[in-house]
């Protein structure tokens, strides 16, 4: 027998590099520095979106929006994220809470928490209570440390939608 719920974890690291723009859990974020990627390389978003899929044995996102597609060229991460959240839809599931890390040196990401929250929310289509966004720093430990890149962790609930 199935249990009445499906848990799914993902992970993801983007690399800095100067004239990019910094965008995490959809949220435009002034920085010096920005994440390198086909997409606009929102690393939070993208771990999310792997979790959802991981939740449901459907592969990584990898498979549905190929880095070396054009159609995905500077593509806004969250609305693959709503494209994934269908995709769990239409397998009969919904979004019980996401919870996520960002890993990340600088700047100072606690401002703009809510703020992505309410973005990742909307996409995901719950209340932003239901979206835990933390924030760390590696203690200058690996290229993470270093600031050569950001990484993030997401873990995520599914529950049945009730017909
Ligand atoms: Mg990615």
């Amino acid at each position: 027998m199935n249990p009445p719920f499906r848990i799914g974890n993902g992970y993801d690291i983007h690399r800095l590099v100067p004239e990019r723009a910094l965008i995490l859990g959809g949220v435009t974020i002034p920085h010096s520095l920005g994440l390198l990627g086909h997409s606009d390389a929102d690393v939070l978003t993208h771990a999310i979106m792997d979790a959802l899929l991981g939740a449901l044995s459907l592969g990584d996102i990898g498979h549905y929006f190929p880095p070396d597609d054009p159609r995905w060229a500077g593509a806004d991460s969250v609305m693959l994220l709503t494209q994934v959240r269908q995709l769990v839809a239409e397998r009969g599931w919904q979004v019980g809470n996401v919870d996520t890390v960002v890993v990340a040196e600088r700047p100072k990401l606690k401002p703009h928490i809510p703020a992505m929250q309410a973005r990742l929310a909307a996409a995901l289509q719950v209340t932003p209570a239901q979206v835990g966004v933390k924030a760390t720093t590696n203690e200058r430990l690996g290229p993470v440390g270093r600031e050569e890149g950001i990484a993030a962790y997401a873990v995520a609930l599914l529950t049945p939608v009730r017909s």
